[in-house]
Formats: structure tokens, C-alpha cells, sequence
């Protein structure tokens, strides 16, 4: 689905249009801009779409669901229990309904936690509360349930479902319980579910209680399956050959590369160019407008190879790219999943290869392990001579720190 979102760029909390009882809560707590989720999620559960989120712990999930449900409860206030919010355990329901206490601080919203192992006193006064009606209900399945069976919660009104945690939820045994608590809801509803991870009864879960949900996925774990991945132990002074070698005479339409810093992305550039290739780079140094033109010719499919710093990989927003280089070794074993992301899409098969010189081998490892799996590392060809040995352990990273700090060499 292509809307406005994925459009434009969100950088403040402001361009959601919140109402400013959500702005003064986002002060509150202190958040300044919205993670990538939020981002991608907020307008559309402020639209009222039904939404699938997936993307890591800690990415800001929750927030994600909540400032755009208070944005609307004060908008569209109705009688009765406005959302419930089920997460699997006592502590991540904790968690949620203290991140709402602090957005919800200076607004006239209430909410009410409901979950196990409360005693008999607790016990009635929510009973009480949830049958005069609360906003926001946040809850573990086996204690919801216990209410509603007891037919005493106005859910009638009912305008959102939030399952948090749902790949968590079905781990501990909850799948009923989660239909039967929607058993008691109204159809109008609008359901969210979140989870870290995407496993088939998750699916299978969605497809029953969501209605043409948007999907927005930011998990980085696993690269797409359509993607060839191939390694090539490379001194850096083979690096270029490398590249253009694996470049020339084939039929690669958009070919991307990054490289870790901008003297090299010149330099690559150069001489790429110098080979006949055809080929830009894009950096910091360049003018808005002349990184806008470089990308939208590449883009159009006009320029065939773009050499880009790190630091721009991943504002970078173009996919359905041929072949991704990693003439450098990514720092962050994050922006590999990302980089290589970037083939691939659908149908379409990509292959993304990483340059690994010998003091790169401990973070490509890293990579590696968050994927889960090994790649295959090859020699360059022989006319460009061996490469080094991969020994990961043996061969640690290059002290990258400040020049300052650099530890004296042992004699
Ligand atoms: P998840 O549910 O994806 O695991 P959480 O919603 O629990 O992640 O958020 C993780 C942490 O990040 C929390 O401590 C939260 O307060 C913080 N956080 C979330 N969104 C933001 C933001 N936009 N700015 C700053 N901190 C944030
Ligand atoms: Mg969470």
C-alpha cells in the first residue's frame, strides 16, 4: 500500500498533527523525535487502519500505539471502555501502563491495569471500575477474561485492540484466549498487533482478527531468502580491481556501493570512472540539490552505479537495486540486514557482497551471528592475487577511536 506516509519524512513528533495534550505528554516523558516504527506506524493507527507492527525490542513499539490512541480518545471521546491493550505477562502490562501514566499525566484520560495475582480488595474495585468504564484498558488475557465472562465491561464503544507482544503471547499458550476475548468485541474496532517477530501463526493469527492491516516491518534479524550473499576477503588496495571486476560486462542495472568514509567514496569513484564505468558518488559534501539529482538519476535508472558514504545509507531510499557492495565491512551489523534489504524485493532476486580485509573479520562475524547463518568467503580472482586468510579471532578490528587514544604499538 502506497500512502502518505511512506512519502514523507517524520522527524518530529510534530508533523503527526497531535493535539497539544499529546505534545505536552511527549514533553513529559522527554521524547524529542519518533523512532523509525513510530515513524511508519503513528499516522496510520491515527487514520484508524487495522496495523501489523514487527520490529525489534526497544525500538519504541509502545509508544508507537499509544500517542496516537490518546490523540484520539480526546478527539473522539466515546461512553464506555474506549481501548483495551493486552500484553502476555504482569510485567509488560506494568511497563505499558506506566509509559501511559506519563504521556497520559495532564490529560483527562483514565486507565485502569488489570492483571493476575491481585487480591480480593483489588479484585472489586476493578471490577468497579471497568464496569463504570475506563479509556484505556491495559490487561494479561486470563484476567481479562474473568471480566468479561462476567458480562459487566461496556466494550460496545469499543474503538481499539492492541495486542503487544503477540509472538509472545502465542509462545505462552494465550491463542484462545485471545479469540475469546475478541469473541465479546465489537467488529468496528480497530486492531493493532504487535510482535518482535513475524512466525507463521502470527500470520495466521492476523489474517482472522485484522482487517486489511497495514504491515510495517522493520525486523532486521534475517535478510530476505531471494538474496545471494557473497563474501570476498580483499586487502583494501585490491578493493577497487575487486569491484570493477565484478562489475564490468555484466548485466547489473543498478549497482550500490558503500564505503566507510568520504575520501574513499571519491576515490572509488575516480577510478571507477576512469575504467569507463558509469558511475557518481554521494556524500556529505555534496549540495541537497546535487545529492537530490544523483539519487533521482539513479533512481530513473539513468546512472548505473552510486558510491555512497555510510553515514547516507540509510536515508537512502531506493530498493529493487541489482547488486549492493559493502566495499567496507559495516560497523553496525544492523546496517548490513539493511543494506542487503535493499535487493530483492518480491520477486526479484538480488545479491549483496561484502569486501572483508583482514582487520574487518571480527565484525563480519558479528553480522553473522545476527543473521544466524555463515557466508561464504571468496578469494578475488587470481589475476588480482589472494587476499587474507579469514581468522576472525586473530585478526581484530583496527583501533577506530580517536586519534588521540590510539594505543602505542607493542614492539
Ligand atoms: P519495544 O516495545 O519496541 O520493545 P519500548 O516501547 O518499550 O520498545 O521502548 C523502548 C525504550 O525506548 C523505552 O525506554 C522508551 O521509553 C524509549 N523510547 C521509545 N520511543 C522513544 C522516542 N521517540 N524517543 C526517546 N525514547 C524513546
Ligand atoms: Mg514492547
Amino acid at each position: 500500500m502506497t500512502n502518505k506516509s511512506e512519502l514523507i519524512e517524520y522527524t518530529s513528533f510534530r508533523q503527526f498533527g497531535f493535539n497539544e495534550g499529546v505534545m505536552e505528554g511527549l514533553d513529559t516523558v522527554g521524547f524529542e523525535k519518533p523512532t523509525p516504527i513510530q515513524a511508519q506506524i503513528i499516522p496510520h493507527v491515527l487514520a484508524g487502519h487495522d496495523v501489523i507492527g514487527c520490529a525489534q525490542t526497544g525500538t519504541g513499539k509502545t509508544a508507537a500505539y499509544l500517542l496516537p490512541i490518546l490523540h484520539r480518545i480526546i478527539e473522539n471521546p466515546v461512553k464506555g471502555i474506549n481501548t483495551i491493550i493486552i500484553a502476555p505477562t504482569r510485567e509488560l502490562a506494568v511497563q505499558i501502563a506506566q509509559q501511559l501514566e506519563g504521556f497520559s499525566y495532564f490529560l483527562n484520560i483514565s486507565s485502569l491495569p488489570v492483571y493476575g495475582g491481585t487480591d480480593g480488595m483489588e479484585w472489586e474495585q476493578q471490577r468497579k471500575a471497568l464496569s463504570q468504564g475506563v479509556d484505556i484498558v491495559v490487561a494479561t488475557p486470563g484476567k481479562l477474561i474473568s471480566f468479561l465472562n462476567m458480562d459487566i465491561v461496556p466494550v460496545q464503544n469499543l474503538q481499539h485492540l492492541i495486542l503487544d507482544e503477540a509472538d509472545r503471547m502465542l509462545d505462552m499458550g494465550f491463542f484462545d484466549d485471545i479469540m475469546r476475548i475478541i469473541s465479546y468485541l465489537p467488529e468496528t474496532r480497530s486492531t493493532l498487533l504487535f510482535s518482535a517477530t513475524m512466525p507463521p501463526r502470527i500470520r495466521e493469527l492476523s489474517k482472522r482478527i485484522l482487517k486489511e492491516p497495514v504491515e510495517v516491518n522493520i525486523s532486521l534479524s534475517k535478510p530476505a531468502a531471494g538474496i545471494l550473499q557473497m563474501a570476498y576477503l580483499a586487502y583494501d588496495k585490491q578493493k577497487t580491481r575487486l569491484l570493477a571486476s565484478l562489475i564490468k560486462g555484466r548485466d547489473l542495472p543498478s549497482v550500490l556501493v558503500f564505503a566507510s568514509t568520504k575520501s574513499k567514496v571519491k576515490s572509488i569513484t575516480r577510478e571507477l570512472a576512469a575504467e569507463g564505468l558509469q558511475v557518481a558518488d554521494i556524500h556529505s559534501d555534496l549540495e541537497q540539490s546535487d545529492r537530490e539529482r544523483v539519487l533521482l538519476s539513479f533512481r530513473n535508472r539513468q546512472l548505473q552505479m552510486l558510491i555512497a558514504t555510510d553515514v547516507l545509507s540509510r536515508g537512502i531510499d531506493i530498493e529493487n537495486i541489482s547488486l549492493v557492495v559493502n566495499y567496507d565491512v559495516p560497523r553496525d551489523a544492523e546496517d548490513y540486514v539493511h543494506r542487503v534489504g535493499r535487493t530483492a524485493r518480491a520477486e526479484q532476486t538480488g545479491i549483496a557482497i561484502t569486501f572483508i580485509n583482514e582487520h574487518e573479520q571480527s565484525e563480519f562475524a558479528r553480522i553473522e551471528k545476527l543473521i544466524g547463518y555463515e557466508i561464504r568467503k571468496q578469494m578475488p580472482p587470481e589475476s588480482l592475487g589472494d587476499g587474507p586468510e579469514f581468522n576472525p579471532s586473530m585478526n581484530k578490528p583496527k583501533f577506530r577511536g580517536k586519534p588521540g587514544r590510539r594505543p602505542k604499538p607493542k614492539k
